[in-house]
């Protein structure tokens, strides 16, 4: 692979390798199996692929791993019955809610019901508060994972101008926060983009790092970036594409082919950002398991 293009799927293999030796030296001084249950509400296509390969990497790190589905009619309180339930169990250490929700179901309560020391996605308040305030304790995973690749890719961020286009819960807020942190993988000073910024091209191009996770194709050009730009593709869209056997083919929010010419590292989609998430929610569930000793 071109040495600019950071390989996330050979990074995320990794610290599965770390991960699971970790599972195997937990296991046998203590006896402790992690265990990561998954709760998918409805149908959505995307959302089934993510968690088949939650549950499976889960199992080939040595944990448990477990899906539980509902159907796209179930209640609120019908989620918030099992995961008070897994609260209590002691053989689950991590508790993931696969988002989006159906619309009748209201995230913020959901993910408020799950124990914090068992929220390894990091979304509860307090965890969110905890990275706010500068002690993260479970960090989101994708923006765990955008942080982890770039220490490993030997990118310093210390005093860059990181863009971080998006503002969601999952990916934009807290990986402002994290980037700006002080140590390792932070000091770096963010712009927080969304889709009121008014002078977005502006931004980018003032940028030395662009993190984009707008959920939009291609939207950041080549003509938005300067030269020497380090890319970071967090979208994963699907585009209709009748030479796939599928139907569809994955892009990303970054525009790869212009992107590239002016960049020092870029990830490419799939096989950026996306690898790393799944990596990170192993690693953030295996401390969730020592946490519980
Ligand atoms: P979201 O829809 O919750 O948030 C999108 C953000 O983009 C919003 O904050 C919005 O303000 C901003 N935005 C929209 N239009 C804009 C514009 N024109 N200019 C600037 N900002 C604009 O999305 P999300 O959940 O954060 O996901 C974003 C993308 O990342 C999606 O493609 C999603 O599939 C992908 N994603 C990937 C991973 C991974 O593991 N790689 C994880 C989570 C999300």
């Amino acid at each position: 692979m071109d040495n600019k293009i950071i390989d996330g799927k050979l990074i995320s293999a990794q610290i599965l390798e770390e991960v699971k030796s970790e599972v195997i030296g937990l296991e046998k001084t203590s006896g402790l199996v992690p265990g990561l249950t998954v709760i998918l509400v409805g149908e959505d296509p995307a959302s089934k692929v993510y968690v088949g390969s939650k549950e499976r990497k889960a199992g080939e790190v040595g944990m448990r791993g477990q899906t539980i589905n509902f159907s796209s009619k179930s209640s609120e309180r019908d989620v918030i019955e099992v995961i008070e339930t897994l609260n209590e169990d002691d053989s689950c250490h991590g508790i993931l809610v696969q988002l989006p929700l159906p619309n009748h179901i209201d995230e913020n309560q959901i993910i408020s019901s799950i124990n914090p020391l068992k929220d390894v996605d990091g979304l509860h308040p307090y965890n969110m508060g905890l990275l706010a305030s500068g002690s993260p304790r479970f960090v989101p995973a994708t923006p765990g994972g955008i942080k982890e690749m770039m220490i490993r890719s030997d990118i310093t961020l210390k005093g860059k101008h990181v863009a971080v286009i998006g503002r969601s819960n999952i990916v934009g807020r807290p990986l402002s926060n994290l980037l700006s942190l002080k140590g390792e993988g932070g000091d770096a000073t963010v712009t927080i983009c969304h889709s009121q910024t008014q002078n977005l091209i502006e931004i980018c191009r003032s940028a030395d790092v662009i993190i984009a996770a707008i959920g939009t194709p291609n939207y950041i050009t080549g003509d938005m970036v300067s030269e020497g730009i380090i890319a970071i593709d967090v979208g994963i869209n699907r585009v209709e594409d009748s030479q796939k056997r599928r139907g569809y083919r994955l892009v990303g929010d970054i525009e790869f082919d212009t992107v590239v010419k002016k960049a020092v590292a870029i990830t490419p989609v799939p096989g950026g950002v996306g690898p790393m998430t799944i990596a990170m929610l192993l690693s953030n569930t295996f401390f969730a398991a020592k946490l519980s000793l």
